[in-house]
């Protein structure tokens, strides 16, 4: 599997149905389409068992879009490692900043889910951004270490047998907004997120095993400049992943890259 990563998010978008017909397509069209990318769809929770039918036997990955951090127990309404394991999933998000601003989501609840996925060998893929307010008060780098240094406090990531983890880049203003951001910033981003991986985890391990990649309004007028960006080897997409054909133009642009 190549260690760049384009990866829809579908959110709360789509039904079951919908979920199932669009895994099964983009899983046909992935196997006639010559690509060196990894590629994975994220659906919301209940659709989870039958994308993975849908993505059975195929190079197409399955992610959810949440996890809780223990494997059993008496916690209503949560989703564990264990049950995403069995269902077939390869990754999962952390730290989506809906999920921090609408659920409650906090840096020490990411750190605790992060290492709940690398001990059930779910790859964790983590999101990091600021919000208009923090970047307006010039406080993005800060905010990106803090929440990337929390995400990893509770994992052992300086192993050189260690596992493979993405970090996200999402500005948050750029999610489903449809603005620009200067390309220089999200090699910025890009470059703070490596450095700040090469102290928590050692560069050798950071080399290895960890992929930065960006999100937020990605399409396909932008992506070839944001994969153009020294440092970024993935994206993760939220509204154009929601049609194979754009999502696989995507994976077109991703693979000329
Ligand atoms: C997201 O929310 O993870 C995302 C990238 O959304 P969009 O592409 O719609 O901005």
């Amino acid at each position: 599997m190549s260690n760049k990563y384009l990866i829809a998010n579908w959110k709360m978008q789509l039904s079951i149905g919908e979920s199932r017909s669009l895994a099964l397509e983009l899983a046909e069209r992935l196997a006639s389409t010559r690509t060196d990318w990894s590629v994975a769809v994220c659906p919301s929770g209940p659709a989870l068992s039958q994308v993975a039918e849908s993505v059975r036997g195929s190079d197409l990955l399955l992610g959810a879009q949440n996890s809780f951090w223990e494997d059993r127990g008496a916690y209503t309404g949560e989703v564990s490692p264990a049950n995403l394991k069995e269902l077939g999933c390869s990754l999962c998000l952390v730290g989506h900043s809906e999920r921090r601003e609408y659920l409650g989501e906090t840096d020490e609840m990411v750190g605790r889910k992060v290492a709940a996925l690398l001990a059930r060998n779910i790859m964790p893929v983590i999101c990091v951004g600021e919000t208009e307010n923090e970047r307006d008060d010039g406080r993005s780098e800060e905010v990106i270490v803090r929440q990337l240094t929390s995400a990893l406090a509770d994992a052992d990531c300086r192993s050189s047998d260690g596992q493979r983890l993405i970090v996200v880049y999402e500005p948050i203003w750029m999610i489903g907004s449809g603005r620009t951001i200067e390309l220089e910033d999200v090699t910025a981003s890009a470059q703070l997120i490596r450095s700040t991986l090469n102290e928590l985890c050692t560069a050798a391990a950071a080399d290895r095993f960890c992929t930065v990649a960006y999100g937020g309004s990605v399409d396909a007028v932008n992506l070839s400049g944001f994969l153009s960006c020294p440092g970024i080897d993935g994206a993760l997409v939220g509204g154009d992943s929601l049609t194979a054909d754009n999502f696989m133009g995507l994976l077109e642009i991703a693979s000329r890259s």
